[in-house]
């Protein structure tokens, strides 16, 4: 398999609670990430497929602007939690990389190549990634 990746960073706040939940219990689920504060993110998105006659799977610029317009414009400078899709869902590395990677694959469709894996790292040693898997195809 021939792929190619391109690394973003973006600066971004988030406060990971459960609204069902009382102050003490989120504390104790998600201990200091459950008060506001920062991370500067590292995005990853590795595309799958083949070249075509110019020698490239996409070109980076090309997947820079698509991810800054579906993305980075939105997620830079933002507290995530006042981003629709984290309204009612903690903005975790895990949710990050599933709804990332849903919202490219829309913008990514190609019969040449196809959105492989997303990962989103929170820290420089923690980070979630989602992966194309059999039922993303249906
Ligand atoms: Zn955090």
């Amino acid at each position: 398999m021939l792929s190619i990746t391109k690394e973003f960073s973006f600066h971004a706040a988030h406060r990971l609670h459960l609204p069902s939940l009382s102050t003490e219990e989120n504390v104790r689920i998600y201990g200091n990430c459950a008060k506001l504060h920062g991370h500067t993110y590292r995005l990853q998105v590795t595309l799958a497929g083949l070249p075509d006659e110019t020698g490239m799977i996409l070109h980076f610029g090309t997947l820079k602007g698509i991810v800054e317009r579906e993305i980075l414009n939105r997620y830079d400078h933002a507290d995530l939690s006042d981003l629709a899709e984290y309204r009612h869902l903690p903005a975790t590395a895990e949710n990050m990389a599933e709804h990332i990677f849903r919202t490219l694959d829309h913008a990514l469709v190609s019969k040449r190549f196809r959105l492989e894996r997303v990962v989103v790292f929170e820290t420089a040693t923690a980070w979630a990634s989602r992966s194309r898997e059999e039922s993303d195809y249906a």
